[in-house]
């Protein structure tokens, strides 16, 4: 390959970057891409500065090129590192200092070349060479060359590292795109090192052709994998799709972000602007969001608040859920796994659970109505279900404090606690008399067994069918009266 061709090979691949830096300008806003910008622009100089420079034919020229590429090669430790810090957000090694000290040492280098002849710090002695079958210049190092090199293979390792960090924390399609920038930011670094270590054609400086391979890399991740636009877009993706309000607040209570959903949970949002103060949400002004109890009403509805702290960051994500759907159908749910839906009263079940969670000594009434099958018969069902409505509401009204249940079909159970036997006798024997005098089309009495119910000596369900014996009893001595 001669010179004119190696010359023609630099500038497609120049052109080609070239679309890169287009193509990620228009994507600008998204970490990491600023510098992939400017570490693309400083390799088209790179790579222009050396096309220009094999065609050159005099010392004076050549060096006029290598100036040129200098521009860009200049600052390859410092955007190197810059891109992997904004793409990955590792702060913690490539800190200000750092990334002060590395552009500080890049400035100086650009300084150093284009004031070589001066003081030969950066090449000790610079030649011609017409051994390749074309004039190549031959750069002897100096002192400054080795430093330049020094902080640029702290960048890459710094760059390597941290991206087989985030590889291995990576999965699917995310890990090829961190793999193909990984491939991407090696290949240029693998020749420049072979380069500057003085192995390979010594005569050729191959990394500017390594720009080619790195930008079939990056093709393959940009348009096979999106490797720089698909991730941060698809956490927007995420962060918008996803059903429940988020908002990203800051230490001084500003607000950061919020996603669409946010706007329709809370409506005052949509005239805010991000780093305006989040006391400005008209509906949540009058709620604590890190309170321990994460349910607030707020105009109507109830929302579950979920807080996140970034302390990293310094930052706080709040996830508001909209429960209101689920917690009425959970109190319907409680509703109907505890009462009677026809008379009202708890089911026999929830009674039972209700008496022993009472952990208190007192009295089961068991009742049942007398010849219900009657009524069934001689006025319908539905009478029949009407009749025990009305007295499922007696018993409430009755015994309003105490636990009662619909026991069975036209049976009823109350627990008088802390109540004795006389006294739940009286009370019963006054709900007989009520009931009998009762102004109902279709009248119906009632037999009821007492029992005493002593914490500890015996279970509940002994102390109720000891009720129900006495129940059996009344029924046997002609219905319609209290046996204890
Ligand atoms: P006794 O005085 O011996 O208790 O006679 P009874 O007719 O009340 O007792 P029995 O056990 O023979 O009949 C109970 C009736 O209660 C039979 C059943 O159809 C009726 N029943 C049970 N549950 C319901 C209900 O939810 N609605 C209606 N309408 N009737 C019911
Ligand atoms: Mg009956
Ligand atoms: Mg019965």
């Amino acid at each position: 390959m001669n010179n004119v061709s190696l010359s023609v090979l630099l500038i497609i691949s120049s052109a080609l970057i070239g679309n890169f830096v287009i193509y990620g300008l228009a994507r600008r806003k998204i970490p990491g891409v600023f510098y992939f910008c400017l570490l693309m622009t400083a390799m088209i100089f790179h790579c222009v500065g050396y096309a220009f420079e094999l065609l050159s034919d005099t010392v004076g020229t050549m060096y006029i090129w290598t100036r040129v590429e200098y521009i860009g090669a200049s600052f390859y430790p410092f955007l190197i590192m810059m891109f992997t810090r904004e793409y990955t957000e590792e702060k913690k090694f490539a800190n200000r200092f750092v990334v002060t000290l590395i552009l500080m040492v890049n400035v100086i280098t650009l300084i150093l070349v284009y004031t070589n002849n001066y003081h030969f710090l950066y090449y000790s002695s610079i030649g011609v060479d017409d051994s390749p079958g074309f004039p190549i210049l031959v750069l002897e190092k100096g002192i400054w060359y080795y430093i330049q090199v020094l902080v640029l293979c702290i960048s890459i390792l710094y760059s390597i590292t941290v991206l087989i960090i985030k590889l291995k924390r990576s999965s699917g399609s995310y890990r090829d795109k961190v793999l193909f920038l990984l491939l991407g930011v090696s290949a240029p670094v693998i020749t420049m090192m072979l380069y500057m270590l003085g192995v390979g054609p010594v005569y050729l400086d191959l990394t500017p052709f390594s720009y080619f391979i790195m930008s079939i890399s990056i093709t393959v991740g940009l348009f096979r994998y999106d490797m720089l636009v698909l991730n941060p877009i698809t956490y927007e993706m995420i962060f918008q799709s996803i059903n429940e309000a988020v908002l990203v607040i800051d230490s001084n209570g500003m607000l950061l972000g919020f996603n669409n959903v946010s706007k329709e949970f809370f409506p005052s949002l949509s005239k805010m602007k991000i780093g305006q103060s989040y006391e400005l949400i008209e509906e949540l002004k009058d709620h604590n969001l890190d309170s321990i109890n994460p349910v607030h009403e707020i105009c109507g509805r109830k929302y579950s608040f979920k807080a996140i702290a970034m302390k990293t960051h310094r930052v706080c994500i709040y996830v508001a859920n909209d429960i209101t759907e689920s917690e009425n159908a959970k109190k319907q749910l409680e509703i109907l796994a505890t009462i009677d839906s026809l008379t009202g009263l708890y089911n026999r079940r929830y009674f039972m659970e209700q008496v022993e969670q009472s952990r208190l000594d007192g009295v089961f009434i068991i009742m049942d109505l007398d010849h219900f099958k009657v009524i069934n018969d001689t006025f319908g069902h539905f009478e029949g279900d009407r009749v025990l409505s009305d007295f499922g509401i007696l018993i409430q009204h009755t015994f309003p404090d105490h636990i009662s249940c619909r026991y069975g079909g036209e049976e009823f159970a109350i627990f008088l606690a802390e109540t004795s036997l006389g006294e739940a006798y009286k009370r019963v024997e006054s709900l007989r008399q009520k009931n009998n005098m009762g102004t109902q089309s279709c009248k119906v009495t009632f037999s009821a067994g007492i029992s005493e119910y002593v914490l500890g000596t015996e279970t509940v369900s002994e102390a109720l069918i000891q009720a129900d014996k006495k129940l059996y009893e009344a029924k046997e001595r002609g219905r319609d009266r209290i046996c204890f």
